[in-house]
């Protein structure tokens, strides 16, 4: 079922081609392999929970275009979503119905969503609601969660997570100091911290910004006492509860992880998965916040192609194929039983490492564990994952490169390719 994928000379010539043109030869430093060495490699296609490389070797993929393909590549009712919409245009600049449609399914599906505003990326979102919550409250400083990523926005690009992490540059030169002079950076999962930072302003924080569950970091749970502290303590203060559900919307279920915890946000920020792997991002709330922006209210925000009816198209397809079908179920059995077989796995393997999931999100991290936030997400023997990476990928196993990040299961993975993967784990951690 699963072949050997060591050879991939083509994939390395395209690579030497691409880095005379495109810095580091990639146009997102997620894919550069930078945290497990050795070259990104090139992809030609993908078919259901199969990636092909440039030099035709197959892959079972677990990145999903690091999350969006939630019902594996070219799920046919989407392909025929984008094919009907392309025989119309590409994009118009103004209004279309498929835009509605969208925002009608988030707005059904996300408990704190009554208006959604889309975008073309999640950074997008994530820019966007950090300047609603600062317009809608009137207060400038915003707090955030070490290790959780929210995209490349200047005051969130403070101990970020991800490519950020694993690049070790925790915030990045070209962010002014005053960017971030407002940013307030707390651990994950800490009642105490988010308690003293409100005494220490109580009438200055716009919002709280977090993962709810994050991937970005490895994937780390929040407990159910922080939640709770974090509504309570939002609500009793009138700071914003903001959820950035980039990753974890319509993935850990329907109506993302406020569904599944039961705790409303204000503010939710999404992608990925709205856009089933075309460019879109979104945010939304009650219609009480999100009359502050424009041209409704005088916060702005705006976008050539937001809402570009091909990406609507691929969006409303994927997430009707998501709300009609029993996806979730399956996705839980499928992403249980690989939890299960890895973790067989290191036990037999005598591995000191831990499986942490959320539906169909998971991370093996080289460490004992439990990870409730950065410091123990950073224990993590990430020379014995760049090991493991490369071991599985060259057994046609397609793995996020890096330790701080979650693998995502599809509806179109099979038992038998869960099968195959765990045994290919096997075969690994045994020789690293
Ligand atoms: N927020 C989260 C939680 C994310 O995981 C990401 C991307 N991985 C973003 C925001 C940024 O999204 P994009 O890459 O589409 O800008």
């Amino acid at each position: 079922m699963l072949a050997d994928t060591s050879s991939r000379p083509q994939s390395d010539a395209a690579f030497e081609r691409a880095k005379k043109v495109i810095p580091g030869g990639v146009n997102s430093p997620a894919r550069a392999f930078g945290a497990v060495g050795g070259t990104p490699v090139h992809m030609a296609s993908g078919e259901g929970p199969w990636l092909t490389d440039v030099d035709g070797n197959r892959y079972v993929d677990f990145v999903g275009s690091w999350g969006p393909h939630i019902l594996g590549h070219r799920h046919p009712a989407v392909m025929e979503a984008i094919a009907d919409a392309l025989t119309r245009s590409t994009s118009f600049g103004a209004p279309t119905p498929a835009e509605t449609e969208l925002a009608e399914l988030v707005a059904e599906a996300v408990p704190s969503v009554e208006q959604v505003r889309m975008t073309n990326s999640g950074t997008e979102a994530a820019m966007s609601a950090v300047r609603l919550a600062r317009g809608a409250t009137g207060r400038d400083k915003v707090v955030k969660f070490a290790g959780n990523y929210h995209g490349h926005v200047d005051a969130l690009l403070v101990s970020a997570g991800s490519g950020a992490l694993t690049l070790g540059h925790p915030s990045s030169p070209g962010v002014p100091a005053g960017c971030t002079a407002d940013t307030i950076v707390l651990d994950y999962n800490d009642v105490d911290q988010l308690t003293a930072a409100f005494e220490k302003y109580p009438d200055a924080i716009a919002g709280v910004f977090l993962e709810p569950v994050c991937g970005n970091m490895g994937l780390v749970v929040p407990t159910e006492e922080f939640l709770t502290a974090l509504r309570d303590l939002c609500t009793r203060h009138g700071a914003l509860l903001a959820f950035d559900e980039v990753m974890c919307g319509f993935r850990v279920a329907y109506g993302g992880a406020q569904a599944r915890f039961g705790v409303t946000p204000d503010l939710t920020m999404m992608g990925k998965v709205i856009g089933g792997g075309m460019p879109v991002g979104a945010y939304g709330g009650p219609a009480e916040v999100m009359k502050h922006i424009s041209p409704v209210g005088s916060v702005y925000q705006a976008g050539t192609l937001s809402g570009n009816p091909v990406a609507m198209a691929c969006g409303v397809a994927t997430l009707k194929a998501l709300r009609d079908g029993d996806v979730y179920e399956r996705l839980e059995a499928l992403a249980a039983r690989l939890e299960a077989g890895l973790t067989d796995a290191i036990e037999a393997t005598g591995t000191p490492a831990c499986i942490q999931r959320v539906g169909s999100m998971l991370t093996l991290f080289f460490t004992s564990g439990p990870v409730t936030n950065l410091i123990d997400a950073q224990k993590s023997d990430v020379e014995r994952f760049a090991r493991y990476f490369h071991g599985m990928l060259d057994r046609g196993v397609y793995l996020p490169c890096s330790q701080y990040e979650a693998m995502f299961v599809s509806a179109a993975h099979t038992e038998e390719l869960i099968d195959a993967t765990v045994a290919a784990a096997r075969e690994v951690l045994h020789v690293i």
